[in-house]
């Protein structure tokens, strides 16, 4: 069987003749969240969502840039990712006809990092061919799987009670995993608790590289709250104190934020860092990068989910896609959109259609077209670029 690699090389490869981006539009929209959400980084309760849309051929490819406001979960923002779409990615695509996927990849390379703002424009451009070609991302992408499990990510409540009450409340909904966002002196506690309420649940503990060495012995006690996974411990560059820490685990270290490329990969499988990654398109760079990461962790025996960044209906039905490869073997955070946002800007939003399950849409490219009246309404800002 081919691997995703393979099916992307061949499908791909054949871009549709001449394909040129003609205009590129950079736009940003603020969507207020249903409730607060909380992480060791802060609270927010608005979204600034960052949507690139480049037209070529006659279509538009829809991607987004997962970068935040500020620079807390990684370096870039959403500030930072505008100016280097703008000043330089956007100068490097438009108007010379693009061969293929390789192609794309190679004009955004000479551009250190920045792997959001590379993300957003890499998503947008495998929309649009999945939209010439008249196929679904999932299909152009080598996906094999229709039906995915997904997983739920709280941020922190203002209560244990709070917590207790809602994990209980997605448990019903089918949800397979809980996610908790723990730091330090907000764990133990915690994790008892919902372990002693809820027995088996798999527990996902997402620290968001909140804690340092010095709570090694603190993070080792942990193991206790099996089936357990820590995420991202400590901070993305501390390789080795995370080798050290899942030497001494039973559970699974999980890393996100210290996988950014091929490398990071590499990196982990030869110290041992870890043994489950989750994998965000947009911090990776985009599909392709992702589906690399996707292969060598496939061969190394590492399982991989695919995580979020609270992304708007663009970013979840595209991570869904990618939930579609074979080795994505835990259930991801692509659950309903109307657990985050009020308002949803595409047509059709992520619905569960089992319990705990999601699946693509049948149309072509991500499968839905946005709501030019909830964009109109959010909209802060709207930058076109053109020959
Ligand atoms: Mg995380």
């Amino acid at each position: 069987m081919q691997t995703p690699s393979e099916v992307l090389n061949k499908t791909v490869a054949a871009v549709p003749d001449r394909l040129v981006i003609e205009r590129i539009e950079l736009r940003t929209v603020r969507l207020p969240l249903n409730e607060p959400f909380e992480t060791s980084f802060g609270r927010i309760d608005s979204r600034l969502i960052f949507l690139v849309a480049l037209n070529g051929g006659g279509e538009t490819g829809w991607g987004e840039v997962v970068a935040a406001e500020e620079p807390l979960y990684s370096y870039e923002t959403v500030g930072t990712a505008l100016h280097v779409i703008r000043d330089y990615l956007a100068p490097a695509i438009l108007g010379e006809p693009l061969r293929d996927i390789s192609d794309l990849a190679q004009r955004l390379a000479p551009f250190r990092g920045h792997n959001m703002a590379k993300a957003g424009v890499e998503l947008a451009f495998m929309d649009l061919l999945a939209r010439l070609k008249c196929q679904s991302l999932s299909t152009l992408i080598g996906g094999t799987r229709e039906r995915i499990p997904v997983g739920v990510s709280l941020g922190i409540q203002p209560s244990l009670d709070h917590l207790l009450e809602r994990v209980d409340r997605y448990l019903a909904l089918g949800y397979q995993r809980i996610k908790l966002k723990i730091k330090p002196g907000w764990d133990k506690e915690l994790l008892a608790e919902v372990r002693k309420a809820f027995p088996k649940v798999i527990i996902l503990a997402d620290a968001n590289g909140g804690y340092t060495v010095k709570d090694m012995e603190q993070l080792v006690t942990l193991d206790k709250f099996e089936p357990i996974i820590i995420e991202q411990p400590f901070p993305s560059g501390a390789w080795l104190t995370l080798a050290k820490l899942q030497a001494r685990l039973s559970a699974p270290v999980c890393l996100d934020e210290s996988v950014t490329d091929m490398d990071d990969v590499e990196l982990m499988l030869q110290l041992k860092a870890a043994r489950m990654v989750n994998l965000k398109v947009g911090r990776v760079g985009g599909i392709a990068n992702s589906i690399r990461i996707h292969d060598r962790c496939k061969d190394a025996g590492i399982p991989i989910f695919i995580g979020s960044k609270i992304e708007s209906g663009v970013g979840r039905w595209m991570n869904i896609a990618v939930c579609t490869l074979p080795n994505v073997l835990y259930p991801s955070d692509v659950g309903a959109s109307e657990r985050y946002f009020i308002e949803q800007i595409v047509r059709d939003p992520i619905t569960l259609v089992g319990p705990g399950l999601v699946q693509p849409l049948p149309g072509t490219g991500i499968g839905t077209e946005l709501d030019p009246a909830v964009m109109l309404k959010y909209t802060i800002q709207t930058e076109v670029i053109s020959r």
